[in-house]
């Protein structure tokens, strides 16, 4: 059996860790913070086919445990009228309709079960370098010790030190502030189980109300990045001055959600990969927010990340050597992973407008016209094997 060193325990590393054990890798993961309590702030919406992706390596039920459904979709402008309700992805099937949780709990789920299928995975163990040679490839961590394997996948997110190993590229600015926060102070608004989603005049907000009456909700809001020194030290009460007059020229529930909101806001700056970036190499590969980080308005980053763990553990299952499986993964995955890259760059930039996850979901289905769902729930159904692609079909770089 190929040992597999997997760094990063979050979303994509703890669902590589889940599907490359299933498909009999010996596996073990390496996350630099000491529990997994780490960014307890953000909450994200998992779409259909990440839930699809989780039930591939049998964790959608951990995972549909924790947060809380929606099922559709209202668009309102910003007089507070409606512009149109949908129903969102699978709906109607309990382990593959949208969920909302935090990350947090996500990754926390994640990696109880990576522990319950007994799966080593080390905390506080922080990547400082990465090298390979004929005996595999080296970890080194910030604590002086090492793991080393036949394959290291990093899965060390929007900063990846193993990215920095293969490439120089960094993250840079998408061009919007993204502010968040929950509420139980605030009236519920909207459908049960459903999100909301305003086409503001100084933002573009959403909100959503868990069955515990807790109002979720962001704001992205278009122009310059917030300075580093004001996301680690202004408070949530000047960050609602920052919003509330944004939010206040329309006549919507958004400025009251917000006034209504106490400690619990928060503040990042979008950012996204550039296209093209280098992945792999003999002994690494990346995967994850680590290989195409996008700006969230499409809300597909972790659904993408379960995706790309399903997709690399059957590459590696079905071909004969490592090199060919990188390879299979990488044709799969890149033309995808960078149209959600390309599509949530441009919803970011048209500034406030319809830019919701779920609208996002529907211009990247609307421009996959070679990737329908079928063909897309054929590839991750686990029992597939994995077609190999010619190079004409899949835009992966040959190196
Ligand atoms: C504001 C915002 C809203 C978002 N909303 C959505 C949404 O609605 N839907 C959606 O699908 N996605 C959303 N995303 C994107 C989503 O959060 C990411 O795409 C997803 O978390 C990527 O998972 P990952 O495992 O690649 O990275 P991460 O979740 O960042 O995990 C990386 C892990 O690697 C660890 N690590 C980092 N460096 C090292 C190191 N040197 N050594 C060891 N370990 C290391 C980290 O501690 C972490 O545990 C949003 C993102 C933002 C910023």
């Amino acid at each position: 059996m190929a040992g597999i060193v997997v760094i990063g325990g979050g979303i994509a590393g703890s669902a590589a860790a889940l599907a490359l054990h299933k498909a009999g890798f010996e596996v073990a993961v390496y996350e630099a913070h000491p529990g997994t309590g780490a960014d307890i702030g953000a909450f994200l919406t998992l779409a259909s086919n990440g839930m699809r992706a989780l039930a591939q390596f049998d964790a959608a039920e951990a995972v549909a445990g924790i947060g809380f459904p929606i099922v559709t979709m209202s668009l309102v402008d910003a007089t507070g009228a409606e512009l149109a309700t949908m129903p969102l992805g699978e709906h109607d099937h309990p382990l593959r309709r949208y969920r909302c949780l935090r990350r947090a709990e996500l990754a926390a789920a994640l990696q109880q079960e990576v522990q319950r299928r007994g799966i080593p995975i080390r905390h506080a163990a922080r990547l400082a370098a990465v090298t390979e040679d004929a005996a595999g490839t080296t970890a080194t961590f910030a604590d002086g010790t090492s793991a080393t394997g036949d394959l290291l996948v990093g899965a060390d997110g929007l900063h990846s030190t193993v990215r920095s190993h293969l490439d120089p590229a960094t993250p840079a600015y998408a061009g919007q502030s993204v502010f968040y926060g929950y509420t139980t102070e605030a009236e519920p608004h909207g459908e049960r189980e459903g999100i909301t989603m305003i086409r503001g005049s100084g933002a573009a907000f959403g909100y959503l109300v868990s069955p515990a009456g807790e109002t979720f909700w962001f704001a992205r809001v278009p122009g310059p990045a917030v300075a580093a020194e004001q996301v680690a030290g202004a408070t949530p009460a000047q960050w609602r001055e920052h919003l509330l007059p944004l939010l206040r020229t329309d006549t919507t529930p958004a400025a009251d959600i917000v006034a209504a909101t106490g400690h619990d806001l928060m503040v990042t700056n979008a950012l996204h990969l550039s296209p093209g970036i280098r992945w792999r190499s003999r002994g690494a590969v990346l995967i994850g927010d680590a290989a195409h980080a996008a700006s969230p308005a499409t809300g597909q980053g972790a659904s993408m990340a379960l995706e790309d763990a399903v997709i690399l553990a059957k590459a590696l299952r079905d071909a004969d050597t490592f090199a060919a499986a990188l390879d299979r993964y990488e044709r799969h995955r890149r033309p995808r992973v960078e149209r959600n890259i390309a599509v949530s760059a441009q919803l970011t930039s048209g500034g406030p407008g319809p830019t919701s996850s779920a609208v996002g979901n529907a211009a990247l289905s609307r421009r996959e016209p070679p990737r329908p769902d079928d063909e897309l729930n054929h590839l991750l159904d686990w029992h597939t094997p994995l077609p190999a692609l010619a190079l004409r079909e899949s835009g992966a770089r040959d190196r």
